[in-house]
């Protein structure tokens, strides 16, 4: 049998966890949340910076798990 990478990550968007190598729309769970996401930041509903906050330093803790995890890898 041959071994998949699965690899659990949550969306910065919903929280869903979901396998960042199975998805298209990474680091979002679904085009519906990358949507969001980008809607998000054009009508500047990021507004709270405590949230703001928050996203960032999941993003970059995903960034950098995501980074040791590849390492070596042609992605
Ligand atoms: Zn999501």
């Amino acid at each position: 049998m041959s071994e998949k990478k699965d690899f659990q990550v949550s969306c910065p968007q919903c929280r869903t966890k979901f396998s960042y190598y199975s998805c298209k729309f990474r680091p979002f769970c679904s085009e519906r949340c990358k949507m969001i996401d980008l809607g998000l930041w054009l009508t500047e509903s990021y507004a709270l910076p405590s949230r703001e906050r928050l996203e960032e330093e999941d993003f970059e803790q995903i960034q950098k798990t995501l980074e040791d995890r590849e390492e070596g890898e042609n992605f």
